[in-house]
């Protein structure tokens, strides 16, 4: 038996892939009959006949993390673009993001990407406001190359989902890392496909310097009314130091007297902005559970 990753799945078929050979492969019975489904981002075992490069997986590897739009195991982080201009980013949506990824329980880089169009200011602000919590941010032009050596250090041997609003430059800077990845991306679905209807899967695409990246963006509904209402605070990473020092218990930050988030704000330690995201996705939690 040999181990590999699903880097794609089409009709029953699972392609596996162990270092550059890719396997077709069926997924023994009994694990229809155990409810489990292979995802793309399983660490397999699976036991091949070399001639024919078919196989079948034997085991699935316990999961580190498992995403559910898309649907794909292990990933590790999300690294969330917005632009710095064109579209104009929008704080309230990025912690949207932030909060997503936090709730799937990836790690998180910022990007920052088209700073070839702004004079700094505004970068130099959301650097301030999530620096500060401890997010790593990195700037990027895929214009004129600027920090794409950055986020491929940040991408390296890790499996990372690309997230963030459309046209802040997701595709442009995949390009940029590594200008191959659209194409091979082609090419593989061609040899799978042929023939086959042209439904959209999600795939892993392998990067030359190591590691993996997801074909589709993640959080595509950034609905957030499926989360507790008492785990969202915990997701405002820069409220957990004062979460047990609110003196009622369960707190929700709001209009309970003596609130040490509320405090932290006041004294500037938690930014008004975080704490508008989170009142306003506290609403949209509690308004749901209201019908
Ligand atoms: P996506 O929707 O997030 O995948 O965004 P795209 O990669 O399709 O890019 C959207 C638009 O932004 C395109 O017109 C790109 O040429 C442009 N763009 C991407 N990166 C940059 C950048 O670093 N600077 C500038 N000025 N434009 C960029
Ligand atoms: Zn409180």
């Amino acid at each position: 038996m040999i181990e590999g990753t699903i880097i794609k799945g089409i009709g029953g078929f699972y392609y596996v892939r162990v270092e550059n050979k890719i396997y077709e492969c069926r997924a023994r019975g009994r694990f229809r009959k155990e409810k489990i489904t292979p995802l793309v981002g399983d660490h397999v075992h699976i036991s091949v006949d070399n001639a024919s490069k078919q196989g079948v997986i034997e085991g699935i590897m316990d999961r580190k993390t498992e995403l559910i739009r898309p649907p794909v195991a292990n990933v590790d982080q999300a690294v969330i673009v917005f632009a710095i201009q064109q579209p104009d980013p929008k704080l309230s949506l990025l912690d949207r993001f932030l909060i997503l990824a936090e709730n799937e329980d990836l790690d998180v880089v910022i990007c920052l990407n088209k700073i070839d169009l702004e004079a700094k200011e505004e970068l130099q602000r959301l650097r301030m406001i999530y620096e500060q919590i401890g997010y790593q941010v990195i700037a990027t032009s895929t214009k004129v190359k600027m920090g794409v050596e950055d986020l491929k250090e940040c991408l390296k041997n890790q499996t990372t989902v690309f997230a963030g609003p459309s046209g802040v430059g997701k595709s442009s800077l995949l390009n940029s890392i590594q200008p191959n990845l659209a194409l091979q991306t082609g090419e593989i679905s061609q040899k799978i496909e042929r023939g086959k209807h042209t439904t959209r899967h999600v795939e892993l695409l392998p990067l030359e310097f190591g590691g993996w990246v997801l074909d589709t963006p993640g959080f595509s509904s950034l609905q957030v009314d499926f989360i507790d209402k008492e785990e969202l605070q915990y997701l405002f990473k820069e409220f957990n130091e004062y979460l047990d020092r609110c003196k009622f218990q369960p707190c929700n930050h709001i209009n309970e007297p003596d609130c040490a988030v509320k405090r932290a704000l006041e004294h500037g330690h938690i930014h008004i902005s975080r704490y508008e995201s989170y009142r306003q996705l506290l609403e949209e939690i509690e308004q749901a559970r209201r019908y």
